[in-house]
């Protein structure tokens, strides 16, 4: 359960990492990726992933389990 970043589609604008509640979204190869193991979809938080909301460029997507 987790979503992943495409990274040639990442600008960097870094407006995703802000709104991750579990701290997810990190620098990454001077782009920004998803730590999968701590990612919950945001469960519990909001009916939609928070990061796929902030995102302008759809950069963000489900991964497939
Ligand atoms: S789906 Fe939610 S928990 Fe996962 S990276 Fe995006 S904002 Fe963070
Ligand atoms: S909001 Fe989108 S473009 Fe901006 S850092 Fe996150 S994934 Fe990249």
């Amino acid at each position: 359960m987790a979503v992943a970043i495409d990274g040639s589609m990442c600008t960097a604008c870094g407006d995703c990492e802000s709104v991750c509640p579990t701290t997810s979204i990190f620098p990454h190869k001077g782009v920004f990726a998803v730590k999968e193991e701590t990612c919950t979809e945001c469960d519990g938080e909001s009916d939609f992933p928070k990061c796929m909301e902030a995102c302008m460029d759809d950069c963000i997507s489900y991964v497939e389990n």
